[in-house]
């Protein structure tokens, strides 16, 4: 059973039902949905953690009153990897990844497109409208696809092609439109109010109910580490609605007493788009809109915030009462961390989702992580969904006659003088340039 008590406004507090509204109607700002959390303490929570893996275990901590609606593709459950190759390579005692290449689509935008056309369907929409710059419009369009509900994708012009692909494969109506993301929010924004197409780009401003399928993420790591808080949650931030909803997900659990402490966010940006970085920098509370348009290999952090800064401050207040921190990394430095993942640890990540990873090793190389706490990054995309950045990083193998010793003389060359049996392909590796 749902206990939603209804929607509050973070900035004014002003109180409204948990219909589909999208922003606050007296100033204007992001919703959070608000739980009867004394309901909430008399559920036997045993019962719930004893259920399949997946985010609709915790079915009562989601914003849904009509299960019947619910659509799922067996999104979340996702595998928490410890790595103890990554760390030792980091100089830290103890890393783990949240994994959420696992999730159907590739990313962990399937939480909250679970979620948002859930409560779609709840509301009897007929067509979802989402801005995106990939991950988001394919989790939608995937989700809008087995739900039976019309989709429209807007996009930005410089979405990778695969991601593109993915998205017409779930058959969803794909536009792309001139300019960075913002662009696309206002446009899929405008389009909602005046065609009344339901609204589930993942902006905080943009849809009050997805953040919570992110929620699910920091619910799974609390049982996964069998309730033992990480001391840092590193995640890739653009507007950061995935921190604000991981830090919830914490913020409930001990509220409950699941859990005793709570952990320190990292929110990591890219340096051509740091909006949120910028602001913690200067000690700033409002976060400004990016004045630039970001180039970058992660493009799905590249947010330049204009039309909806209140999602970069509210991340930012989270970050700060976290005791967290906030870092930006170059492409360079999120290269080596897809590198990085895939030789130490077998993680295939896209560069967007290597962003935490190459965050924290830059922040523990700057003393800003103790070397002696737990630290758990979110590689939040698959790597498939965007190989291009990767791919140039190589040469193409090269091709041989099937002959045993021409094989053998190929790959003594790309050892470098080391024997076939004590090389190794994981320093610089083969065919790197
Ligand atoms: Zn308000």
């Amino acid at each position: 059973m749902s206990v939603v008590k209804g929607l509050k406004c973070v900035n004014c507090g002003k109180e409204h039902s948990a219909g589909l509204i999208y922003n606050c109607q007296k100033c204007g700002d992001i919703l959070s949905v608000e739980y009867d959390y004394e309901q909430l303490l008399r559920i036997n929570t045993k019962a719930i953690f004893r259920r399949k893996q997946g985010l609709w275990k915790y079915k009562e901590f989601l914003p849904i009153t009509d299960y019947s609606k619910v659509v799922s593709l067996d999104e979340g459950g996702t595998s928490l990897h410890k790595c103890n190759k990554l760390a030792r390579r980091m100089g830290i005692e103890e890393l783990y990844l949240k994994d959420e290449t696992r999730n159907p689509t590739g990313s962990f935008k399937d939480r909250p497109a679970s979620v948002a056309v859930s409560k779609a369907l709840e509301f009897n929409a007929k067509t979802l409208v989402i801005a995106s710059t990939g991950n988001a419009a394919a989790s939608a369009a995937a989700y809008a696809a087995k739900a039976g509900t019309k989709c429209v994708v807007i996009i930005p012009e410089r979405v990778p092609t695969s991601k593109i692909s993915q998205i017409l494969t779930y058959g969803a109506l794909v536009v792309k439109v001139k300019g960075a993301f913002s662009n696309a929010y206002e446009l899929a924004r405008n389009a909602s109010q005046k065609y009344g197409w339901c609204n589930v780009t993942t902006v905080m401003m943009s849809n009050p109910y997805q953040v919570e399928g992110d929620k699910t993420v920091s619910y799974e790591i609390c049982e996964q580490m069998r309730w033992k808080v990480p001391d840092w949650i590193a995640i890739p931030i653009g507007a950061g609605p995935l921190l604000v909803g991981v830090w919830k997900g914490f913020v409930e659990f001990r509220k409950l007493g699941l859990i005793e402490k709570l952990p320190s966010m990292i929110g990591v940006q890219v340096e051509s788009c740091e909006p949120i970085v910028k602001a913690f920098r200067d000690g700033k509370s409002i976060v400004e809109p990016w004045p630039l348009e970001p180039k970058t290999v992660a493009g799905g952090v590249a947010d330049p915030l204009r039309g909806y800064t209140q999602d970069g401050s509210l991340t930012l207040k989270v970050i700060r009462e976290s005791n967290g921190l906030a870092a930006s990394v170059s492409d360079q430095e999120v290269l080596e961390a897809v590198m990085d993942l895939g030789r130490n640890e077998g993680v295939l990540a896209e560069p967007t989702g290597a962003v935490a990873v190459a965050g924290v090793k830059k922040l523990i190389e700057e003393g800003k992580i103790p070397r002696d706490e737990v630290v758990v990054c979110l590689v939040t995309g698959h790597g498939l969904k965007d190989m291009g950045p990767v791919a140039n990083l190589f040469k193409d193998p090269p091709t041989i006659e099937p002959d045993v010793e021409a094989l053998k003389t190929c790959l003594a060359r790309a050892l470098r003088g080391r024997t076939l049996s004590e090389g190794h392909f994981n320093k610089g590796g083969p065919w790197r340039h």
